[in-house]
């Protein structure tokens, strides 16, 4: 069994399209099980119904036709109660709901399960048989596995837009939405461009060829480069290779040859499509044909023409680094987007970003924010190949991509991006007042940064310095660590950008989900692992260089604070002062003339929450991560866009710890801020208040927001506000309740949804 069902899967998957995935599987599971039928019912949203998709042994005319309502029928009290219906006679069921269209009459036993993915119905997996029987348990376990697998089929068909018919839509003159989360605010209308990671095959999207004989020449030599290879490296493994495998490298030559995948590749490059599209559609094929093999021999081969495709695909993109044309507004669009890829693209020119992976809280979308880049992450359905190139509009505050817009919506998103420019401009008059409520109650409004441009937009907005520095993004934008000098000369320009005001620069804070390309670090945990200040404090070296680098580049402004990140013990936070004392020390001696800086821990995790008394008895000051505070909280990994609903700040368990914290960090009489993105969020930020942090660090983009949001409030109103959702025992009811609030103290604009 547990053969045929990995036979059935690996099928299916190499299928090309939706519609055959369905076909193969209602065949296969049919033979499998020996029923007369076995057919597949999808859920229309639109309508809302199910669709019969597939079936072998109904009428073929019924495919595509029969539907029923979502209480109709057996197919629909399947739907219905979210579990197998067994009956060894249908046609006695009450719920028996008889569609002639189908030629179903001759069918009594019937088992029908249910095709969910993450918790939501996406259709029904029907098996149907002459003779009148109950299905045993081992057939209702199997069908039961292979729905879970169709249902990974069918929700990746809608992440990758095989259900929703883009093409359809546009000749209907429909839009067509894809949902996501909100990844940063703004809205923008551009036009999508898909960036894709270097050598990653399937990525990889069809495009016209401009030149067609240039994309041969382009091809060709990098096909050849990669026959070089493959030839000097059967050279390599001649004394340490069987014959057997030695036999191998000339089967990929011969591969490689003009008469077989070079040659299609060329037929397909003279039929319109580019180099790297020409291959990456003859190597699918060409897995997918040796995947379906029956021989486990010639089916491993498939990881074979895999690897050769990535080896050409490999070439042809390093030869073929040419600037890309950006369009004027560029909506980025991608899988996941990383920090570099995003650097690559000119900032005038991004309007906005759209990526299937991630969530709120992932790097990319703070990086988003910090950037004022309109972002909606974590996006389904998005058939982002066929959206390449065409023109989008991307909805910020409400985690939306729509294509084809209609000109009435394209004319209301002007009116949005309009109407947010004109909230932003009226903004402005708060830039130069202090930060205080109505009844003076002051609190430092500040910005995290991490980018040269944030200098000038975080100036601009009045901050008063910067709460969080993240050092590793200059890292992340380079192939190897930047030198002592290398990193001073950065420092330096933020803590002059800002001077007098202070600036906080965090130590490295890689792992997790921050990777350098120049030191991976596999792990099966990362956000358990290695990182901030563990990894950091077992590579001094690394350590010592940027905290001497921090220190010379504040000589003559003396405005430099030093945050630790990811601190679980006094220990750390011991040995982290410790080498920085010493660092501090060495450069004196080295003549440059600068005082001890403060020096900080974040409170990120659970333990330090509460040993927050201890570490405010031995360091300058708190500041609480709460993106990372809230994920170890409550246990969901904010990167995860499964359990994306679950990571809420809102969560009585984050209220309280925020509470603890800077009660006990002024208990030491040392002060407290928040340097989540929880600070850059108007309601959070009057909670924030009341529990009495002395200050508040955000994106550049939410500074004014929060501002005008205090300054239009008495601390009354504040503490009032805290009193109750402290009260509260439900972090969604206290999120609804907190927008409830926020809309009737006149705040709705700043928080506004759009659409
Ligand atoms: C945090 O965890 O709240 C934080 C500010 O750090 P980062 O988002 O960079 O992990
Ligand atoms: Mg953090």
């Amino acid at each position: 069994m547990l053969d045929t069902l990995r036979r059935i899967v690996q099928e299916v998957n190499s299928a090309s399209d939706l519609r055959e995935a369905l076909n193969l599987m209602a065949h296969r599971v049919r033979e499998a099980m020996g029923t007369e039928v076995c057919s597949i019912y999808l859920l229309d949203e639109a309508e809302p119904k199910y669709v019969l998709m597939a079936s072998e042994g109904l009428k073929p005319e019924a495919v595509g036709h029969v539907s029923l309502k979502l209480s109709e029928g057996l197919v629909g009290q399947v739907g219905l109660r979210e579990e197998p219906v067994n009956l060894e006679d249908a046609f006695s069921h009450p719920r028996f709901h008889y569609l002639a269209e189908t030629g179903e009459d001759p069918f009594h036993a019937f088992l029908g399960v249910p095709v969910i993915h993450q918790g939501l119905v996406f259709g029904v997996l029907v098996v149907q048989q002459r003779e009148a029987r109950r299905f045993d348990e081992s057939e209702v376990a199997f069908l039961v596995t292979i729905s879970a697998q169709l249902s990974a089929v069918v929700a990746h068909a809608r992440a990758t837009g095989g259900l929703h018919n883009l093409e359809e839509n546009r000749e209907h003159n429909r839009a067509s939405f894809f949902t996501g989360l909100a990844g940063a605010p703004g809205a923008a209308i551009g036009t999508g461009v898909l960036l894709f990671p270097p050598a990653e095959l399937n990525a990889v999207p069809d495009r016209p060829a401009d030149d067609v004989e240039d994309e041969v020449q382009r091809l060709e030599a990098a096909v050849e480069q990669a026959r070089t290879e493959i030839r000097d490296l059967g050279e390599r493994a001649r004394d340490s290779l069987g014959v057997e495998e030695q036999a191998l490298f000339d089967v990929y030559l011969r591969m490689l040859d003009q008469h077989a995948l070079a040659g299609e590749m060329v037929e397909r490059i003279r039929d319109g499509n580019w180099a790297q599209g020409a291959l990456r559609q003859v190597i699918q094929d060409h897995v997918g044909t040796f995947e379906r093999m029956e021989d486990n021999y010639l089916r491993e081969r498939a990881a074979d023409v895999r690897d050769l495709g990535r080896r050409i695909l490999a070439r042809l993109q390093s030869n073929n680094r040419r600037e890309p044309d950006y369009p004027e507004s560029c909506i980025l669009l991608g899988d996941e987007i990383t920090t570099p890829m995003l650097m690559e693209v000119p900032r005038e020119r991004i309007a906005a970003i759209a990526t299937t992976r991630g969530s709120r809280n992932s790097h990319m979308a703070i990086v988003a924010r910090a950037m004022g880049i309109p972002t909606v992450v974590g996006l389904q359905g998005a058939p982002l190949k066929k959206l390449d190139d065409s023109e989008l509009i991307l909805d910020g505050f409400r985690g939306r991509l729509i294509a084809n817009a209609t000109p009435e919506l394209r004319q209301q998103f002007e009116d949005i991006i309009e109407e947010e420019k004109t909230l932003l401009a009226g903004l402005e008059k708060w830039r130069d007042d202090p930060s205080e409520t109505l009844d003076g109650v002051r609190i430092q409004l500040q910005v995290n940064t991490g980018l040269m441009t944030d200098i000038q937009r975080s100036r601009e907005r009045g901050a008063e310095g910067v709460g969080l520095y993240r050092t590793e993004i200059p890292f992340m934008v380079r192939d190897r660590f930047p030198s002592e000098e290398e990193q001073r000369a950065i420092y330096r320009e933020q803590l002059e950008g800002f001077a007098p005001h202070p600036v906080t620069m965090r130590t490295l804070d890689v792992g997790g989900d921050k990777e350098l390309s120049y030191f991976p670090i596999d792990e099966e945990n990362p956000f358990l692992g290695w990182r901030g200040i563990r990894l950091t404090l077992d590579h001094p070296e690394i350590f010592m260089v940027q905290v001497r680098a921090m220190l010379k580049a504040a000589e003559g402004l003396d405005n430099l604070r030093i945050m630790l990140p990811m601190v679980t013990t006094v220990f750390e936070a011991e040995e982290a002062q410790h080498l920085i004392h010493r660092a501090w020390l060495e450069v004196r001696d080295e003549g440059v003339d600068v005082s001890m800086p403060p020096v900080g821990v974040m409170v990120e995790v659970p333990a330090a929450v509460w040993q927050a008394r201890a570490f405010a008895q031995r360091v300058d000051f708190l500041s609480v991560g709460t993106n990372d505070l809230t994920q170890y909280l409550l246990a969901v990994d904010r990167n995860n866009q499964q359990v994306a609903e679950l990571y809420n700040a809102y969560h009585p368990a984050v209220l309280h710890a925020l509470v603890h914290v800077v009660e006990q960090a002024h208990e030491e009489g040392k002060p407290a801020g928040i340097c989540g993105e929880m600070a850059g969020d108007p309601g959070c930020a009057l909670l924030l208040l009341a529990m009495g942090y002395d200050s508040l660090s955000m994106n550049a983009s939410q500074l004014l927001k929060v501002k005008a949001a205090l300054r239009q409030h008495r601390i009354l109103f504040a503490r009032q506000l805290l009193n109750e959702v402290l009260a509260m025992d439900n972090g969604q009811v206290i999120a609804s309740y907190m927008d409830l609030q926020m809309r009737k103290a006149g705040l709705g604009d700043l928080i506004r949804q759009a659409g």
